[in-house]
């Protein structure tokens, strides 16, 4: 009702005598028996007749240019009722301005509140200060999953009740444009799945230090900029991967520092959570860890780099169950009394958890690097050549 084919009629008055009208045209909710005609965004009232329903007034439909081009075929466009039309026009209100509009949409609606807060109290500030209210502002990121993760510790830092305040709730982001071009429209639909909601406020709640080591890792070691930056800029693999319940585990380490990105914690968060392993097969693995470092700390740092290396490097299962038996020789060897592992705890590890995605043994590799550089960073990175760390974290 605000939009460009108002051209010089644009003004506050006209666009609120716009809407009132509009309010009062709701009509009745259709009897769920009725054969009318219905609206095709809730299906529950008779579509609007008074004006024509084109791109212009409700986003992402034609232009009216190709008659054919709607679902009903209906010549005056979308079939869409005036309760839908209405509420669509208070959308640019929370909906947020980056590369392309963001609308995230979250259920129950006080955590969308919650969401839409910093976009309301901006329009709210444009209203008050410029002539035309138009929104002129720019959050400048491109990726609407960047600009969704950050909110999400920005808001999970300030709530009292922290990264509990995602329990339960469900999240799902649309990011369009509504070109008037033909072929400038588009639209991505980002489901957030709540685990990976909750894992992100925590990190921000209890390690956030150690979350944007993670998060940084999956721009690529080649990029020297800030962390806030990239944020803005670049796609990134650690979001993504999470957003297509792929495995992060690997981002939790960084192999050539021989170091870890995190606490222990945040991990287990992650695979508890998201990943759903079971607390005891966590806490198994994390003991066979320990078993593995007391082991290995007692050879010189030379033998002790060869031999991570080699779990390093272990591609197939087969040289992963030689990483095992080269340990317990190690044990023997040094006169450690009881065995790195019973025969059923072998079998258990490396067979046992089958080959899902999550739970394969590159699962129980990746935990057993995490807990061996976690150990034995000093010694493991020791009078290696390796440069610090090259970048700086800003505002952790
Ligand atoms: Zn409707």
């Amino acid at each position: 009702m605000a939009n460009p084919s108002m051209a010089k009629k644009r003004s506050p008055e006209n666009i609120s005598k716009n809407l009132k009208e509009l309010y009062k045209a709701i009509p009745e909710v259709l009897d769920p028996s009725s054969k009318e005609r219905r609206c095709i965004i809730c299906g529950r009232r008779k579509p609007y007749e008074k004006e024509d329903v084109y791109r212009s007034i409700f986003p992402l439909l034609g232009t009216g240019g190709m008659l054919n081009f709607f679902p009903a075929a209906n010549l005056h466009g979308g079939d869409i009722c005036a309760h839908c039309l209405f509420l669509v026009q208070l959308m640019p209100v929370v909906a947020y301005n980056l590369s392309k509009v963001l609308v995230i949409h979250a259920y129950p609606y006080e955590k969308m509140l919650k969401l839409c807060e910093e976009s309301f109290s901006r329009a709210k500030e444009e209203f008050l200060l410029s002539k035309d209210n138009d929104f002129e502002y720019n959050l400048d990121f491109k990726k609407a999953e960047n600009f969704f993760f950050k909110k999400i510790i920005d808001i999970t830092r300030k709530v009292e009740t922290g990264s509990k305040f995602w329990k339960d709730i469900s999240i799902t982001l649309y990011y369009f444009i509504n070109g008037n071009k033909s072929g400038s429209q588009d639209i991505d639909i980002i489901h957030i799945p709540n685990s990976v909601l909750r894992f992100i406020a925590f990190a921000g709640e209890v390690d956030i230090k150690g979350w944007k080591n993670i998060v940084k890792r999956g721009w690529g070691t080649s990029k020297k900029k800030s962390f806030e930056e990239l944020e803005k800029k670049y796609s990134n693999e650690v979001y993504q991967r999470l957003l297509n319940d792929e495995n992060i585990l690997e981002f939790f380490y960084d192999k050539q520092e021989k170091k870890v990105n995190c606490k222990w914690n945040l991990l287990k968060f992650y695979c508890l959570e998201v990943l759903k392993l079971e607390e005891k097969v966590l806490s198994f693995i994390k003991e066979v860890g320990d078993r593995i470092v007391e082991t290995i700390e007692k050879l010189e740092d030379n033998k002790l780099k060869q031999v991570v290396r080699e779990l390093e490097n272990s591609t197939k299962l087969y040289q992963f169950e030689n990483f095992f038996v080269r340990v317990e020789k190690i044990r023997q060897q040094k006169g450690i009394p009881n065995p790195l592992l019973t025969f059923e705890e072998f079998a258990r590890l490396l067979t046992s958890y089958g080959e899902d995605i999550n739970m394969s043994w590159k699962v129980v590799k990746n935990l057993l690097l995490f807990r061996i550089y976690e150990k034995l960073h000093d010694r493991l990175s020791s009078s290696s050549e390796l440069e610090e760390d090259s970048f700086e974290y800003e505002g952790g």
